[in-house]
């Protein structure tokens, strides 16, 4: 069974050092990483940190950026990693549903090789997560057996650069019950949406959603992802660590010290192995 961590972000390294640029003129980046102390790596950083965590692979996203051309080029540098990595690299596209041309953009990354989508940040980039093109991009992942990876930003407690600008937790358990064939990854916990799991029409109509642990030691207390194992079930978290953000190594002793070896095998690894070669041929 391979190890994965499904939750890490990577930038072309043209985007790294034109950060200061891309800040210039994108808001949510500037936020996020326009301060230089904000981690960015390009594909040999994940695959030396995979390398000392012992993990086998990476779900890979990029940025939420807003411009075409940013997108563009990050999902050529995505797809292109992943082609050379042999398998090490699980790439995501990045979309802006508020761009005409999204849904092309789309299919060609998800024909190109992408494996989902996301990670979504809705509201930083100007879209409605429940309005007709959000509707449109469920089903297009439906079609195509494409997760949707969402940013889901929790309504409560402490600011950090990034917590904003997502879904939320209501608007997640909207849309998925919405779309019942659309299977979605509600990151960071799902911004607390899993404790309403314990009510059983919440618990159907969340049937295909996953939920990350990424950046958990920045949020959470160190049991939440027992905790997150009870509510959710083994079978539907996925180990994440937010990469660059947070050392994958570090995550992952923190999280397979806490939960059982079966469990932990799955959380680490094989839900995700499952979840992403889980496409028909297209
Ligand atoms: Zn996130």
């Amino acid at each position: 069974m391979r190890r994965i961590d499904a939750h890490t972000h990577l930038f072309a390294p043209a985007q790294i050092a034109g950060r200061d640029q891309l800040a210039a003129h994108d808001r949510t980046f500037a936020e996020m990483y326009g301060d230089t102390a904000a981690k960015m790596s390009a594909a040999p950083g994940l695959l030396s940190a995979l390398d000392r965590a012992g993990l086998d692979a990476a779900v890979a996203a990029g940025f939420a950026f807003a411009s075409e051309p940013a997108i563009e080029e990050q999902n050529r540098y995505l797809l292109a990693s992943a082609s050379e990595a042999g398998g090490r690299i699980i790439p995501l596209a990045t979309v802006n549903l508020s761009l005409p041309g999204w849904r092309g953009s789309a299919e060609y990354a998800l024909a190109q090789g992408a494996r989902g989508i996301g990670e979504l940040r809705p509201h930083n980039q100007g879209w409605d997560p429940l309005g007709t093109a959000a509707h449109d991009l469920c089903d297009l992942a439906a079609g195509l057996a494409a997760p949707l990876l969402w940013h889901v930003s929790e309504p409560v407690g402490h600011d950090y650069p990034g917590k904003r600008g997502g879904i939320t937790p209501e608007e997640l358990w909207r849309l998925a019950s919405a779309h019942p064939q659309t299977v979605m990854i509600a990151a960071h916990f799902g911004g607390g949406l899993p404790f309403y799991l314990q009510m059983p029409e919440v618990r159907t109509a969340l049937s295909m959603t996953y939920f990350d642990t990424s950046a958990a030691s920045l949020l959470y207390d160190d049991a939440s992802v027992v905790r997150l194992v009870d509510l959710a079930g083994p079978a539907r978290v996925l180990f994440g660590s937010d990469y660059p953000l947070l050392s994958p190594l570090r995550q992952l002793q923190r999280i397979t010290a806490l939960l059982p070896g079966d469990i932990a095998q799955a959380v680490c690894g094989g839900n995700a192995d499952t979840l992403f070669s889980d496409r028909p041929d297209t």
